[in-house]
């Protein structure tokens, strides 16, 4: 069995344990289901998929990620408050979700919910983790090359590549 090495069109398949500055748990996976990503196609942050290129099977380690090769550095955004009629009306919306907003030139951005009152939905335009540094603990349980499929679709199907979607 030849050392694969963690590289661009590979799919890396890993435990991690995301931490605040205060030790707090932000993210993590779980032993039954591992996180997937695609090497090299931005399915992490930049600071993280840096630090693990060229790493192998069975790394462990501590990675620490600054805001800027994180999730961005915070601006003074305001919240902004948008009517509940806007969403999907048959959908649940709750703070965590992710939605793409349309801006002034027809350009999309991500905007988070990050609360509801009443009738109206808060919604930020920074990812909720923009302006903290991340301290990752990372363990390599796996890589493999990556589908044509996956390849093209620009994410994992899945640690073994067969969850069928869209
Ligand atoms: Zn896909």
């Amino acid at each position: 069995m030849s050392e694969s090495l963690i590289a661009d069109g590979q799919v890396v398949i890993m435990q991690y344990t995301l931490r605040g500055d205060d030790g707090t748990v932000l993210d993590e996976s779980t032993p039954d289901d591992p996180m997937a990503y695609l090497h090299g196609a931005e399915n992490i942050v930049p600071g993280l998929e840096k630090a693990l290129e060229g790493k192998g099977i069975g790394f462990k380690g501590k990675i620490t990620v600054s805001p800027e090769d994180g999730y961005g550095e915070r601006e003074d955004d305001e919240p902004d408050a948008i009517p509940r009629a806007a969403f999907p009306p048959e959908m649940e919306i709750e703070p965590g979700m992710t939605f793409m907003a349309e801006g002034p030139n027809n350009e999309h951005a991500p905007i988070w919910v990050i609360g509801v009152e009443g009738d109206k939905i808060i919604v930020d335009s920074q990812h909720p983790l923009a302006g903290k540094t991340l301290h990752f603990e990372v363990e390599v349980l796996g890589i493999r090359p990556a589908s044509q499929d996956e390849l093209a679709h620009g994410h994992p199907h899945g640690a073994d590549g067969h969850d069928h979607h869209h």
